[in-house]
């Protein structure tokens, strides 16, 4: 069937596709300060675009950081209204040398469009952008009501928009929140994301003497800090893979049957998974496949650890002191700052005598857990298969998008995970890119949820 839309989207690919790149070029780094102007330019742009296409109330909010763009159509009466989330900042470009052309001089490789940006997330902000444009130039109103969130600080931690989202909570009144910042799955098969992990990272810092000691001299008779962070290290998970701190699984829903059979039925080859990986074997939480181990049950990994003398050859010291950041990804019902306190108390009571330990956070994110049978959820799985031809996938997400949480607990609404690019993306690494079939298709499936959306039983 060729309606409208099809036709409109086929004569306009062209000025689509100039455009994509366009938005592209904008280095919209979000966390090195000399990008904040091109921050900006990508917001203007972006407002630009919705008030371009008679999407109203468009502003370039100001939050303290960079800013957030807003613009709302509230014309379909008696339809839901939907927020769409996405955002138009993006990960620095290190390491520069790895990629096959300047990251932001995006160009057409086949059917891929490669830049920074191009699937996270902006590819995904221009898929809303041309979708609403589409059903506006043809039908001259929308099926739903919309209010667009577009942010430029997810990718240093979204710094200002649970303040921003507390702030507007009226004007965000909603019925459903749409986060277009995620992808399909393995083989490029639509999907769904239905859960995602929370965070909750710390620094342990452990200090003996003011400087480093003699290790001849005075070893023996003092604390080694590097040692007893060791020590702390390895009591915190055991062989099994289960993490050992008092309470931290408490609040874990465990996985159901359904759970682990939707887990099961994923399409997922975990020998050719380990090989591309490089690594002689997988390992993690005894009792659990490796689908469930990542997504389904949270960790505890130690990102980074420095102590004493790391130069060539020997020095016989015992370091002053020794540092480690750690972070656990988190599953539904752990909350950050409680697991937070059990592992400041646990590292505590574990810590050797003879130093002084310390642990402090590095900020943390709550998980979550969309139902699969929520109307809206089911809506989006069927406008997936009515433009892609396949019924997605439900997956969880060993990732952490927080403002998925935001979403939930500050404004209390349902949150869809409707996202398209494709998983060999190489989204925050060189060489990102976006399938230019799926960016395609994709408008389309935009157009068709909100129709789902709107035939919705209200
Ligand atoms: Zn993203």
């Amino acid at each position: 069937m060729t309606s409208d839309l099809d036709a409109y989207l086929e004569t306009t690919s062209d000025r689509r596709l100039a455009s994509y790149l366009e938005f592209l070029r904008i280095p919209s780094i979000s966390a090195q300060p000399e990008y904040a102007g091109a921050c900006r330019q990508a917001a203007e742009w972006v407002a630009g675009q919705l008030h371009g296409m008679g999407v109203e109330n468009v502003e370039v909010g100001e939050t303290g950081g960079h800013p957030i763009v807003y613009g709302d159509w509230l014309h379909a009466a008696d339809a839901p209204t939907v927020i769409v989330y996405g955002h138009y900042d993006v990960q620095p470009v290190d390491p520069i040398e790895l990629w096959e052309t300047a990251p932001f001089e995006p160009f057409v490789k086949g059917d891929r469009v490669i830049g920074r940006g191009s699937a996270d997330d902006k590819g995904q902000i221009h898929i809303h952008l041309r979708a609403t444009e589409a059903i506006l130039a043809t039908r001259g109103s929308l099926p739903v009501n919309l209010k667009f969130v577009f942010e430029g600080e997810e990718e240093s931690s979204s710094v200002h928009l649970d303040a921003w989202l507390e702030a507007n909570r009226e004007r965000l009144s909603a019925d459903l929140a749409v986060i277009s910042d995620s992808g399909f799955f393995d083989g490029n098969l639509p999907a769904i994301t239905v859960g995602l992990r929370g965070i909750c990272y710390i620094q342990v810092d452990v200090v003996g003497t003011a400087v480093d000691l003699h290790s001849g001299q005075f070893g023996g008779a003092v604390q080694n800090p590097a040692n007893a962070l060791a020590q702390i290290i390895a009591a915190l998970k055991g062989p099994d893979g289960r993490i050992r701190v008092p309470g931290f699984y408490d609040d874990v829903v465990a996985l159901t049957d359904a759970d682990r059979a939707a887990f099961a039925e994923l399409p997922f080859d975990e020998e050719r998974y380990r090989t591309d990986l490089g690594l002689p074997a997988l390992v993690g939480e005894a009792g659990y496949t490796t689908l469930e181990r990542r997504g389904g049950r949270p960790t505890l990994d130690v990102n980074g650890l420095w102590a004493g003398f790391q130069g060539e050859g020997a020095k016989t010291i015992i370091p002053a002191h020794a540092h480690a950041k750690i972070s656990c990804r988190l599953v539904t019902a752990q909350d950050p700052n409680t697991i937070f306190e059990l592992l400041r108390a646990y590292i505590m009571e574990v810590a050797p005598p003879g130093c002084v330990v310390d642990v402090r956070s590095l900020g943390g994110g709550r998980p979550s857990l969309t139902p699969t049978d929520h109307p809206a959820t089911q809506a989006a799985a069927r406008a997936l298969e009515a433009t892609f031809g396949t019924a997605p996938v439900f997956i969880r997400e060993g990732g952490s998008i927080p403002v998925c949480a935001s979403f939930e607990t500050i404004l209390g609404l349902p949150v869809v995970l409707l996202g398209f690019t494709p998983p060999d993306d190489n989204a925050h690494a060189p060489n990102e890119s976006m399938s230019l079939p799926n960016h395609e298709t994709a408008i389309r499936t935009v157009a068709t949820y909100w129709d789902e959306l709107a035939a919705l039983p209200r």
